[in-house]
Protein backbone atom coordinates (compact mmCIF):
# COMPACT_ATOMS: atom_id res chain seq x y z
CA UNK A 1 0.00 0.00 0.00
CA UNK A 2 1.89 3.27 -1.13
CA UNK A 3 1.24 6.37 0.39
CA UNK A 4 -0.75 8.55 -1.52
CA UNK A 5 0.06 12.45 -1.13
CA UNK A 6 0.35 15.51 -2.95
CA UNK A 7 3.84 16.04 -2.09
CA UNK A 8 5.60 13.12 -3.92
CA UNK A 9 9.02 13.10 -2.84
CA UNK A 10 8.98 9.47 -1.76
CA UNK A 11 7.38 7.62 -4.31
CA UNK A 12 8.85 10.13 -7.14
CA UNK A 13 12.31 9.00 -5.47
CA UNK A 14 11.69 4.99 -5.89
CA UNK A 15 10.06 5.52 -9.02
CA UNK A 16 12.80 7.31 -10.81
CA UNK A 17 15.70 5.08 -9.67
CA UNK A 18 13.77 1.82 -10.65
CA UNK A 19 13.23 3.19 -14.15
CA UNK A 20 16.92 4.62 -14.18
CA UNK A 21 17.54 0.58 -13.81
CA UNK A 22 15.77 0.32 -17.24
CA UNK A 23 17.93 3.17 -18.79
CA UNK A 24 15.09 5.39 -19.52
CA UNK A 25 17.15 8.27 -20.23
CA UNK A 26 14.97 10.35 -23.04
CA UNK A 27 14.46 13.87 -22.00
CA UNK A 28 10.36 14.43 -21.44
CA UNK A 29 8.30 17.83 -20.39
CA UNK A 30 8.87 19.20 -17.24
CA UNK A 31 12.30 18.07 -16.63
CA UNK A 32 14.47 21.04 -17.68
CA UNK A 33 15.49 23.96 -15.83
CA UNK A 34 14.45 27.40 -17.35
CA UNK A 35 15.61 31.07 -16.71
CA UNK A 36 13.92 31.85 -13.00
CA UNK A 37 11.48 34.28 -12.14
CA UNK A 38 9.82 34.71 -8.31
CA UNK A 39 5.63 34.34 -8.62
CA UNK A 40 6.35 35.35 -4.55
CA UNK A 41 4.80 39.13 -3.62
CA UNK A 42 8.11 41.05 -3.51
CA UNK A 43 9.34 42.94 -0.39
CA UNK A 44 11.38 45.12 0.31
CA UNK A 45 14.95 43.89 2.26
CA UNK A 46 17.65 45.98 3.71
CA UNK A 47 20.65 47.32 1.36
CA UNK A 48 23.50 48.10 4.09
CA UNK A 49 25.59 44.11 4.68
CA UNK A 50 26.01 44.74 8.70
CA UNK A 51 29.69 43.96 10.05
CA UNK A 52 28.38 41.15 12.82
CA UNK A 53 25.48 39.75 13.97
CA UNK A 54 24.68 36.99 16.31
CA UNK A 55 22.88 34.48 13.74
CA UNK A 56 23.14 34.22 9.99
CA UNK A 57 20.55 32.44 8.16
CA UNK A 58 20.85 31.48 4.82
CA UNK A 59 17.68 30.90 2.55
CA UNK A 60 14.63 32.75 2.74
CA UNK A 61 12.06 30.22 2.34
CA UNK A 62 10.08 28.83 4.87
CA UNK A 63 12.82 26.87 7.25
CA UNK A 64 14.56 30.58 7.22
CA UNK A 65 11.75 32.93 7.24
CA UNK A 66 10.07 31.14 10.28
CA UNK A 67 13.60 30.29 12.29
CA UNK A 68 14.37 34.55 11.69
CA UNK A 69 11.00 35.40 12.84
CA UNK A 70 11.28 32.96 16.01
CA UNK A 71 14.64 34.26 16.58
CA UNK A 72 13.97 38.04 16.46
CA UNK A 73 10.70 37.32 18.79
CA UNK A 74 13.34 36.02 20.90
CA UNK A 75 15.33 39.32 20.83
CA UNK A 76 18.23 37.55 19.21
CA UNK A 77 20.15 39.64 15.61
CA UNK A 78 19.64 37.82 13.20
CA UNK A 79 20.62 38.33 9.57
CA UNK A 80 18.77 36.43 6.77
CA UNK A 81 21.06 36.39 3.34
CA UNK A 82 18.41 35.29 0.55
CA UNK A 83 20.58 34.89 -3.08
CA UNK A 84 17.48 35.62 -4.52
CA UNK A 85 14.33 36.63 -2.96
CA UNK A 86 12.62 35.84 -0.45
CA UNK A 87 10.10 32.79 -1.34
CA UNK A 88 11.89 32.90 -4.96
CA UNK A 89 12.21 29.44 -5.62
CA UNK A 90 9.93 26.52 -3.46
CA UNK A 91 8.01 28.28 -1.00
CA UNK A 92 6.87 30.36 -3.25
CA UNK A 93 5.41 27.78 -5.71
CA UNK A 94 3.88 25.49 -3.45
CA UNK A 95 0.46 24.38 -4.21
CA UNK A 96 -0.87 25.19 -0.22
CA UNK A 97 -1.86 22.30 1.13
CA UNK A 98 -0.85 23.02 5.38
CA UNK A 99 -1.65 18.65 6.47
CA UNK A 100 0.04 15.59 7.34
CA UNK A 101 -1.96 13.36 5.84
CA UNK A 102 0.01 10.05 5.65
CA UNK A 103 2.64 11.54 7.11
CA UNK A 104 5.28 8.59 9.16
CA UNK A 105 4.26 8.73 12.51
CA UNK A 106 8.08 9.97 13.51
CA UNK A 107 6.76 12.82 12.17
CA UNK A 108 3.53 13.67 13.98
CA UNK A 109 5.10 15.71 16.61
CA UNK A 110 6.40 18.18 13.97
CA UNK A 111 3.38 17.95 12.25
CA UNK A 112 1.50 18.78 15.21
CA UNK A 113 3.20 21.31 16.53
CA UNK A 114 3.55 23.00 13.16
CA UNK A 115 -0.48 23.09 13.01
CA UNK A 116 -0.33 24.76 16.37
CA UNK A 117 1.82 27.52 15.10
CA UNK A 118 -0.07 27.71 11.65
CA UNK A 119 -3.23 28.30 13.69
CA UNK A 120 -1.65 31.27 15.46
CA UNK A 121 0.10 32.99 12.85
CA UNK A 122 -2.23 35.64 11.40
CA UNK A 123 -2.29 36.52 15.68
CA UNK A 124 1.20 36.13 15.37
CA UNK A 125 2.46 38.39 12.63
CA UNK A 126 -0.45 40.64 13.30
CA UNK A 127 -0.72 40.42 9.70
CA UNK A 128 -2.46 38.02 7.12
CA UNK A 129 -0.26 35.29 6.54
CA UNK A 130 -3.30 33.99 4.09
CA UNK A 131 -3.53 30.83 6.14
CA UNK A 132 -6.59 29.20 6.38
CA UNK A 133 -8.02 26.79 8.75
CA UNK A 134 -10.31 25.33 6.23
CA UNK A 135 -9.52 21.04 6.95
CA UNK A 136 -8.86 19.10 4.13
CA UNK A 137 -10.45 15.94 3.03
CA UNK A 138 -8.23 13.28 1.23
CA UNK A 139 -10.27 10.59 -1.20
CA UNK A 140 -9.99 7.21 -0.32
CA UNK A 141 -10.43 4.22 -2.90
CA UNK A 142 -11.94 1.21 -1.97
CA UNK A 143 -8.83 -0.46 -1.17
CA UNK A 144 -7.02 2.43 1.12
CA UNK A 145 -9.61 2.69 3.59
CA UNK A 146 -8.44 -0.19 5.98
CA UNK A 147 -4.41 1.33 5.36
CA UNK A 148 -6.09 4.74 6.50
CA UNK A 149 -7.46 3.04 9.81
CA UNK A 150 -4.01 1.68 10.47
CA UNK A 151 -2.03 4.98 9.79
CA UNK A 152 -5.08 6.83 12.40
CA UNK A 153 -4.63 3.68 15.27
CA UNK A 154 -0.41 4.38 14.96
CA UNK A 155 -0.99 7.89 15.56
CA UNK A 156 -3.86 7.62 18.71
CA UNK A 157 -1.20 8.37 20.99
CA UNK A 158 -0.70 12.13 20.14
CA UNK A 159 -2.84 14.17 21.62
CA UNK A 160 -4.37 16.65 19.19
CA UNK A 161 -4.26 14.30 16.20
CA UNK A 162 -7.00 14.44 15.04
CA UNK A 163 -8.02 12.44 11.41
CA UNK A 164 -10.61 10.45 10.52
CA UNK A 165 -12.50 8.51 7.98
CA UNK A 166 -15.59 10.26 6.77
CA UNK A 167 -18.56 9.05 4.63
CA UNK A 168 -21.87 9.17 3.25
CA UNK A 169 -23.74 12.51 4.60
CA UNK A 170 -20.98 14.19 6.96
CA UNK A 171 -18.73 13.59 3.54
CA UNK A 172 -21.17 15.08 1.40
CA UNK A 173 -21.42 18.62 3.77
CA UNK A 174 -17.52 18.58 3.48
CA UNK A 175 -18.03 18.68 0.04
CA UNK A 176 -21.06 20.06 -1.02
CA UNK A 177 -21.67 19.94 -5.18
CA UNK A 178 -19.15 16.87 -6.24
CA UNK A 179 -20.90 15.00 -8.28
CA UNK A 180 -18.50 11.80 -7.78
CA UNK A 181 -18.02 11.64 -3.60
CA UNK A 182 -15.67 8.96 -3.18
CA UNK A 183 -17.36 6.21 -0.81
CA UNK A 184 -14.86 7.43 2.03
CA UNK A 185 -12.29 9.97 2.70
CA UNK A 186 -9.33 11.35 5.45
CA UNK A 187 -10.40 14.21 7.01
CA UNK A 188 -8.59 16.53 9.62
CA UNK A 189 -10.54 19.81 10.79
CA UNK A 190 -7.39 21.31 11.99
CA UNK A 191 -5.98 20.84 8.31
CA UNK A 192 -5.76 24.15 6.48
CA UNK A 193 -4.75 25.93 3.64
CA UNK A 194 -1.91 28.73 2.84
CA UNK A 195 -0.91 31.21 -0.20
CA UNK A 196 2.79 30.19 -1.34
CA UNK A 197 3.05 33.18 -2.95
CA UNK A 198 1.76 35.70 0.04
CA UNK A 199 2.95 33.46 2.96
CA UNK A 200 6.75 33.61 3.45
CA UNK A 201 6.82 37.08 2.30
CA UNK A 202 4.29 37.96 5.03
CA UNK A 203 6.73 36.19 7.85
CA UNK A 204 10.34 37.96 6.69
CA UNK A 205 8.41 41.18 6.31
CA UNK A 206 6.91 41.02 10.15
CA UNK A 207 10.28 39.54 10.76
CA UNK A 208 12.30 42.70 9.89
CA UNK A 209 10.04 44.98 11.19
CA UNK A 210 10.70 43.33 14.76
CA UNK A 211 14.53 43.56 13.89
CA UNK A 212 16.04 40.75 11.14
CA UNK A 213 18.03 42.50 8.55
CA UNK A 214 17.36 41.17 5.25
CA UNK A 215 19.24 41.16 2.42
CA UNK A 216 17.92 39.87 -1.01
CA UNK A 217 19.95 38.89 -3.67
CA UNK A 218 23.07 38.50 -1.73
CA UNK A 219 24.21 34.60 -1.83
CA UNK A 220 26.54 33.50 0.80
CA UNK A 221 29.35 31.63 -0.40
CA UNK A 222 30.84 30.31 2.12
CA UNK A 223 31.09 29.67 6.31
CA UNK A 224 34.24 30.96 8.01
CA UNK A 225 35.44 28.96 11.06
CA UNK A 226 38.42 29.34 13.63
CA UNK A 227 39.46 26.62 15.50
CA UNK A 228 36.04 24.01 14.69
CA UNK A 229 33.91 27.45 15.36
CA UNK A 230 31.66 29.26 13.20
CA UNK A 231 33.47 32.56 13.14
CA UNK A 232 30.90 34.36 10.21
CA UNK A 233 30.13 33.70 6.76
CA UNK A 234 31.31 35.21 2.79
CA UNK A 235 28.31 36.58 0.34
CA UNK A 236 28.93 38.24 -2.38
CA UNK A 237 28.43 42.05 -0.58
CA UNK A 238 31.26 41.44 1.77
CA UNK A 239 31.85 39.25 5.03
CA UNK A 240 29.52 39.32 8.65
CA UNK A 241 31.26 37.91 11.51
CA UNK A 242 28.86 35.51 13.60
CA UNK A 243 29.03 32.64 15.63
CA UNK A 244 25.98 30.88 14.33
CA UNK A 245 24.89 29.92 11.14
CA UNK A 246 21.28 28.17 10.44
CA UNK A 247 21.67 26.70 6.28
CA UNK A 248 18.24 26.44 5.38
CA UNK A 249 19.06 26.64 1.64
CA UNK A 250 16.65 24.36 -0.18
CA UNK A 251 17.61 22.71 -3.06
CA UNK A 252 21.29 24.31 -2.80
CA UNK A 253 21.87 22.91 0.89
CA UNK A 254 23.55 19.70 -0.10
CA UNK A 255 26.15 21.96 -2.66
CA UNK A 256 26.36 24.29 0.57
CA UNK A 257 27.78 21.63 2.47
CA UNK A 258 29.54 20.02 0.10
CA UNK A 259 31.96 23.10 0.30
CA UNK A 260 32.66 22.71 3.48
CA UNK A 261 33.07 18.80 3.19
CA UNK A 262 29.91 17.85 4.67
CA UNK A 263 27.76 14.82 2.95
CA UNK A 264 24.37 15.71 3.17
CA UNK A 265 22.38 13.93 0.68
CA UNK A 266 18.86 15.18 -1.36
CA UNK A 267 17.09 14.42 -4.13
CA UNK A 268 14.53 16.97 -5.93
CA UNK A 269 11.85 15.69 -7.62
CA UNK A 270 9.69 18.86 -10.44
CA UNK A 271 6.08 19.97 -10.14
CA UNK A 272 3.74 21.79 -12.05
CA UNK A 273 0.80 23.52 -10.56
CA UNK A 274 -1.90 25.98 -12.44
CA UNK A 275 -4.02 28.64 -11.02
CA UNK A 276 -8.01 28.32 -11.92
CA UNK A 277 -10.35 31.51 -12.19
CA UNK A 278 -13.05 32.07 -9.47
CA UNK A 279 -15.96 29.86 -9.66
CA UNK A 280 -18.47 28.01 -7.29
CA UNK A 281 -16.13 25.56 -5.97
CA UNK A 282 -15.29 23.34 -3.29
CA UNK A 283 -14.37 25.93 0.05
CA UNK A 284 -12.44 22.62 1.48
CA UNK A 285 -9.45 21.68 0.35
CA UNK A 286 -9.53 18.51 -1.61
CA UNK A 287 -7.36 15.78 -3.06
CA UNK A 288 -9.12 13.11 -5.19
CA UNK A 289 -7.30 9.86 -6.84
CA UNK A 290 -6.49 12.20 -9.89
CA UNK A 291 -5.59 15.99 -8.89
CA UNK A 292 -5.66 18.39 -5.69
CA UNK A 293 -7.54 21.70 -5.41
CA UNK A 294 -7.60 24.10 -3.06
CA UNK A 295 -9.09 27.24 -3.18
CA UNK A 296 -7.02 30.53 -2.06
CA UNK A 297 -7.51 33.58 -0.24
CA UNK A 298 -8.77 35.81 -3.01
CA UNK A 299 -11.33 32.86 -4.22
CA UNK A 300 -9.16 31.83 -6.79
CA UNK A 301 -7.99 27.86 -6.89
CA UNK A 302 -4.28 26.05 -6.57
CA UNK A 303 -4.60 23.43 -9.04
CA UNK A 304 -2.29 20.14 -9.50
CA UNK A 305 -1.73 16.31 -10.62
CA UNK A 306 -0.39 13.91 -8.76
CA UNK A 307 2.26 13.48 -11.52
CA UNK A 308 5.81 14.26 -11.07
CA UNK A 309 8.89 14.86 -12.85
CA UNK A 310 12.34 13.43 -11.26
CA UNK A 311 15.13 15.09 -12.84
CA UNK A 312 18.15 12.95 -13.36
CA UNK A 313 20.48 15.16 -11.35
CA UNK A 314 24.49 14.08 -10.52
CA UNK A 315 22.98 13.52 -6.71
CA UNK A 316 20.75 11.02 -8.27
CA UNK A 317 23.95 9.04 -9.32
CA UNK A 318 26.17 9.62 -6.50
CA UNK A 319 23.15 8.00 -3.60
CA UNK A 320 22.10 5.78 -5.79
CA UNK A 321 23.05 2.95 -3.02
CA UNK A 322 20.73 5.01 -0.34
CA UNK A 323 17.55 4.85 -2.30
CA UNK A 324 16.65 0.99 -2.40
CA UNK A 325 13.86 1.88 0.44
CA UNK A 326 12.49 4.69 -1.11
CA UNK A 327 12.36 2.38 -4.63
CA UNK A 328 10.15 0.31 -2.49
CA UNK A 329 7.83 2.79 -1.31
CA UNK A 330 7.57 3.80 -4.92
CA UNK A 331 4.49 4.94 -6.88
CA UNK A 332 3.66 4.71 -10.59
CA UNK A 333 3.19 8.39 -9.93
CA UNK A 334 6.53 10.32 -11.53
CA UNK A 335 8.34 9.94 -14.50
CA UNK A 336 11.99 10.19 -14.76
CA UNK A 337 13.37 13.36 -16.94
CA UNK A 338 16.95 14.30 -17.77
CA UNK A 339 18.35 17.72 -19.43
CA UNK A 340 21.97 17.04 -20.65
CA UNK A 341 22.54 20.70 -19.84
CA UNK A 342 21.12 20.47 -16.52
CA UNK A 343 22.94 17.50 -15.40
CA UNK A 344 26.46 18.67 -16.94
CA UNK A 345 25.88 21.92 -15.30
CA UNK A 346 25.55 20.23 -11.80
CA UNK A 347 28.58 17.78 -12.65
CA UNK A 348 30.76 20.72 -13.42
CA UNK A 349 29.54 23.47 -10.62
CA UNK A 350 32.66 24.37 -8.03
CA UNK A 351 31.16 25.57 -4.81
CA UNK A 352 34.50 27.52 -4.06
CA UNK A 353 34.17 29.32 -8.08
CA UNK A 354 33.41 33.00 -8.12
CA UNK A 355 30.74 34.24 -8.83
CA UNK A 356 29.28 30.86 -6.98
CA UNK A 357 26.54 28.52 -7.88
CA UNK A 358 24.18 30.58 -5.81
CA UNK A 359 24.69 33.49 -8.13
CA UNK A 360 24.89 32.19 -11.04
CA UNK A 361 21.38 30.57 -10.39
CA UNK A 362 19.14 33.42 -8.15
CA UNK A 363 15.93 31.74 -8.85
CA UNK A 364 15.55 27.64 -9.83
CA UNK A 365 12.42 26.76 -11.79
CA UNK A 366 12.04 24.02 -13.54
CA UNK A 367 9.76 24.31 -16.97
CA UNK A 368 5.71 23.92 -16.81
CA UNK A 369 4.10 20.16 -17.66
CA UNK A 370 1.24 21.46 -19.18
CA UNK A 371 -0.44 17.76 -20.17
CA UNK A 372 -0.90 16.40 -17.14
CA UNK A 373 -2.40 19.66 -15.79
CA UNK A 374 -4.77 19.59 -18.74
CA UNK A 375 -6.08 16.17 -18.30
CA UNK A 376 -6.47 17.04 -14.50
CA UNK A 377 -8.75 19.99 -15.17
CA UNK A 378 -10.75 17.84 -17.05
CA UNK A 379 -11.68 15.41 -14.48
CA UNK A 380 -12.06 18.44 -11.78
CA UNK A 381 -14.63 19.44 -14.25
CA UNK A 382 -16.08 16.24 -14.09
CA UNK A 383 -16.11 16.50 -10.17
CA UNK A 384 -17.34 19.88 -9.99
CA UNK A 385 -19.38 21.22 -13.55
CA UNK A 386 -18.50 24.68 -12.56
CA UNK A 387 -15.08 24.57 -12.88
CA UNK A 388 -16.24 24.28 -17.48
CA UNK A 389 -16.03 27.45 -16.90
CA UNK A 390 -13.01 28.75 -14.99
CA UNK A 391 -9.88 30.07 -16.94
CA UNK A 392 -6.28 29.09 -16.41
CA UNK A 393 -4.92 32.29 -14.87
CA UNK A 394 -1.15 31.21 -14.03
CA UNK A 395 0.88 28.15 -14.21
CA UNK A 396 4.13 27.31 -12.46
CA UNK A 397 6.64 24.30 -11.68
CA UNK A 398 9.23 24.31 -8.76
CA UNK A 399 11.16 21.46 -7.27
CA UNK A 400 10.73 19.67 -4.05
CA UNK A 401 13.68 18.40 -2.15
CA UNK A 402 13.42 15.66 0.26
CA UNK A 403 15.82 13.18 1.36
CA UNK A 404 16.52 9.55 1.23
CA UNK A 405 14.87 8.60 4.05
CA UNK A 406 12.11 11.25 3.63
CA UNK A 407 12.69 12.90 6.81
CA UNK A 408 14.53 16.46 6.80
CA UNK A 409 17.85 17.84 8.11
CA UNK A 410 16.84 19.47 11.17
CA UNK A 411 20.37 19.47 13.07
CA UNK A 412 23.53 20.42 14.25
CA UNK A 413 26.80 19.80 12.51
CA UNK A 414 28.82 18.22 15.42
CA UNK A 415 32.39 18.64 13.64
CA UNK A 416 31.39 22.62 13.14
CA UNK A 417 30.04 24.55 16.52
CA UNK A 418 27.59 27.11 16.05
CA UNK A 419 26.64 25.75 12.65
CA UNK A 420 22.73 24.13 12.10
CA UNK A 421 20.66 22.94 8.79
CA UNK A 422 17.10 22.60 8.30
CA UNK A 423 16.67 21.62 4.95
CA UNK A 424 15.22 18.41 2.81
CA UNK A 425 11.41 19.46 4.01
CA UNK A 426 9.46 18.34 1.14
CA UNK A 427 6.18 19.62 2.64
CA UNK A 428 7.83 22.68 4.22
CA UNK A 429 4.59 24.94 3.54
CA UNK A 430 2.76 22.55 6.30
CA UNK A 431 6.41 22.21 8.33
CA UNK A 432 8.06 25.41 8.44
CA UNK A 433 6.94 26.87 11.29
CA UNK A 434 8.15 24.13 13.54
CA UNK A 435 10.57 23.41 11.77
CA UNK A 436 12.00 27.12 11.94
CA UNK A 437 11.32 26.98 15.92
CA UNK A 438 13.57 24.40 15.96
CA UNK A 439 16.46 25.76 14.30
CA UNK A 440 15.70 28.79 16.71
CA UNK A 441 15.79 26.48 19.52
CA UNK A 442 19.29 24.44 18.58
CA UNK A 443 21.11 27.54 17.63
CA UNK A 444 19.99 29.25 21.27
CA UNK A 445 21.56 26.19 23.27
CA UNK A 446 17.47 25.48 24.02
CA UNK A 447 15.67 22.25 23.83
CA UNK A 448 13.57 21.73 20.90
CA UNK A 449 9.95 21.23 21.30
CA UNK A 450 10.06 17.36 19.46
CA UNK A 451 13.13 15.44 19.37
CA UNK A 452 15.68 15.71 16.65
CA UNK A 453 17.06 12.69 16.93
CA UNK A 454 15.43 11.02 13.45
CA UNK A 455 16.27 14.52 11.62
CA UNK A 456 19.65 14.63 11.84
CA UNK A 457 22.91 15.08 9.75
CA UNK A 458 24.70 12.45 9.79
CA UNK A 459 22.27 9.38 9.64
CA UNK A 460 23.48 8.45 6.15
CA UNK A 461 26.90 8.50 6.56
CA UNK A 462 27.24 6.79 10.09
CA UNK A 463 25.75 3.43 9.13
CA UNK A 464 22.89 3.29 10.44
CA UNK A 465 20.09 1.32 8.54
CA UNK A 466 17.65 3.32 5.84
CA UNK A 467 14.32 3.05 6.32
CA UNK A 468 11.73 5.20 4.45
CA UNK A 469 9.33 7.24 6.21
C1 LIG B 1 5.00 22.77 -6.92
C2 LIG B 1 5.15 22.55 -5.43
C3 LIG B 1 4.05 22.22 -4.64
C4 LIG B 1 4.19 22.05 -3.27
N1 LIG B 1 3.08 21.84 -2.51
C5 LIG B 1 3.19 21.78 -1.16
C6 LIG B 1 2.02 21.70 -0.33
O1 LIG B 1 0.90 21.74 -0.82
N2 LIG B 1 2.21 21.59 1.01
C7 LIG B 1 3.45 21.58 1.59
O2 LIG B 1 3.54 21.47 2.81
N3 LIG B 1 4.57 21.70 0.83
C8 LIG B 1 4.48 21.81 -0.51
N4 LIG B 1 5.59 21.94 -1.30
C9 LIG B 1 6.91 21.85 -0.66
C10 LIG B 1 7.34 23.15 -0.01
O3 LIG B 1 7.07 24.23 -0.86
C11 LIG B 1 8.83 23.08 0.31
O4 LIG B 1 9.09 21.93 1.10
C12 LIG B 1 9.31 24.30 1.07
O5 LIG B 1 9.00 25.46 0.37
C13 LIG B 1 10.81 24.23 1.30
O6 LIG B 1 11.18 25.39 2.03
P1 LIG B 1 12.70 25.70 2.31
O7 LIG B 1 12.76 26.93 3.09
O8 LIG B 1 13.35 24.49 2.85
O9 LIG B 1 13.36 25.87 0.85
P2 LIG B 1 13.21 27.01 -0.27
O10 LIG B 1 11.88 27.58 -0.33
O11 LIG B 1 13.75 26.42 -1.51
O12 LIG B 1 14.16 28.15 0.25
C14 LIG B 1 15.57 28.03 0.22
C15 LIG B 1 16.12 29.38 -0.17
O13 LIG B 1 17.53 29.39 0.06
C16 LIG B 1 18.10 30.24 -0.89
N5 LIG B 1 19.54 29.92 -0.95
C17 LIG B 1 20.09 28.72 -1.26
N6 LIG B 1 21.43 28.80 -1.19
C18 LIG B 1 21.73 30.06 -0.83
C19 LIG B 1 22.96 30.74 -0.60
N7 LIG B 1 24.16 30.13 -0.73
N8 LIG B 1 22.92 32.05 -0.23
C20 LIG B 1 21.72 32.67 -0.06
N9 LIG B 1 20.53 32.07 -0.29
C21 LIG B 1 20.54 30.78 -0.66
C22 LIG B 1 17.34 29.92 -2.16
O14 LIG B 1 17.43 30.94 -3.11
C23 LIG B 1 15.93 29.71 -1.63
O15 LIG B 1 15.13 30.86 -1.76
C24 LIG B 1 5.47 22.15 -2.67
C25 LIG B 1 6.59 22.47 -3.45
C26 LIG B 1 6.43 22.68 -4.82
C27 LIG B 1 7.64 23.05 -5.63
Amino acid sequence: MKRRTFILGAGALGTAVAATGAGVLASRPGSRLVPGKSRARSIVGDEVLPQSTEVVIIGGGFAGANAALTLAERGIPVVLCEKGVVAGEASGRSMGFMNGQFADPLKTPMILRSKELWAGMNARLGADSSFRPRGATLALADGQVDFAQAWIDRNAAFDKFDYRIVTGSELESLLPGNRNLPKAALFSPSDGAVDSSLAVPAIAEVARSRGVTLLQNCAVREVELSGGQVSGVVTEKGTIACKTVIVAGGHWTPLFMSGMGIRMPQVDVYLSQCALSAVDGPTMPYQSERYGVRIRADGTFAFGVVTVVMPIEPTVIRNLPLLGPAREAAGAMATLGLSFKDFWNDLTEDTHSIPSPYENRRILMPEVNVAPMTEGIAALAEDYPAFKDAKVIEEWAGAISSTPDNMPYITGIPSHQGLFVGSGLEAGLSWGPAVGEALADLAMGNTPQFDLANYRSDRFTDGSPIAFH
